[in-house]
C-alpha cells in the first residue's frame, strides 16, 4: 500500500510520511508539482495526498493533469485555504476528498482508509452524454443500453471529449493524451480518429454531435 505525499513544507511532509509509515503504509514524498506528476506516472500509488500550495504550480493543476491523463488514483487534497470555492473547485477537478489544515493526523488516516475501501468502480467514473455511457474502468460504451464495439483509440478520444463535454478541447491536448509527449505524431492523426469516432456515433445515435472548432479543437455536445 504505497502512497504519494505531495507537500513542499519539509517539516509537515516528514511528519506525514513518518505518520503514514507508522499507520502501516509505505509513503513517498514529492515536494513539487512536476515531481509529483512524474512519480505518479512511474509508480502505482493506492492514493495521493496532495497539498495545494506548491512552489512550481498550484496543486489543483496536478490534480487536473492526473485526471486528464486518465489517472484515477484517489486523491485527498490538503489545503490551508478554507473556502467553499476551493472545495468545490477541488472536487470538480476530481479530488476524492478534502482536508483543511490544520488537521488531526487520525482524521487523515481515517479518510484515507475510507477512500481505499471504496470499490474501484466508484473511483473510476461513468461518463455520459445523451443516451451514451462510457465506463472508464472497463472501457465499455453503451448507447441506448446496447454495448458498442469501438476501437480503443476511439474510446480514448471519446473519453477525452466527454470529460470536457460542452467545452472545446484543444486538438493539441487530445494529441498529447493519445500519443504522449513523444511528438512522433502525424499532423492529422487526431483528425482521423475524431472523424472515425464521429462516424461511429452518427451510425448509432442522433443525439450526440462532435463539433469541429476550426483552428482550435473539438467539442462533444448533445444535439439541440
Ligand atoms: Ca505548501
Amino acid at each position: 500500500m504505497r502512497l504519494l505525499v505531495v507537500e513542499d513544507n519539509k517539516e509537515l511532509a516528514g511528519l506525514l510520511v513518518e505518520g503514514l509509515k507508522a499507520g502501516g503504509y509505505e509513503a513517498d514524498r514529492a515536494a513539487r508539482a512536476d515531481e509529483a506528476l512524474h512519480m505518479a506516472g512511474e509508480t502505482e500509488y493506492v492514493a495521493i495526498v496532495l497539498d495545494l500550495g506548491l512552489p512550481d504550480a498550484d496543486g489543483m493543476s496536478v490534480l487536473r493533469a492526473l485526471r486528464a491523463r486518465l489517472d484515477a488514483t484517489p486523491v485527498l487534497v490538503l489545503t490551508a485555504r478554507d473556502s467553499v470555492n476551493n472545495r468545490v473547485e477541488g472536487l470538480r477537478a476530481g479530488a476524492d476528498d478534502y482536508l483543511v489544515k490544520p488537521f488531526a493526523f487520525e482524521e487523515l488516516l481515517a479518510r484515507l482508509e475510507a477512500l481505499l475501501r471504496r470499490p474501484q468502480q466508484q473511483i473510476a467514473s461513468l461518463l455520459s452524454i445523451a443516451d451514451l455511457t462510457l465506463d472508464v474502468a472497463s472501457r465499455r460504451v453503451h448507447v441506448g443500453g446496447q454495448l458498442q464495439t469501438l476501437s480503443s483509440r476511439e474510446v480514448a478520444v471519446l473519453e477525452i471529449l466527454l470529460r470536457r463535454k460542452g467545452r472545446v478541447v484543444p486538438k493539441r491536448l487530445i494529441e498529447d493524451q493519445l500519443f504522449g509527449l513523444s511528438g512522433d505524431v502525424s499532423s492529422n492523426a487526431v483528425e482521423v480518429y475524431v472523424h472515425r469516432l464521429r462516424k461511429q456515433l452518427a451510425d448509432r445515435t442522433p443525439s450526440i454531435q462532435i463539433h469541429t472548432i476550426r483552428g482550435v479543437g473539438y467539442m462533444v455536445a448533445e444535439t439541440p
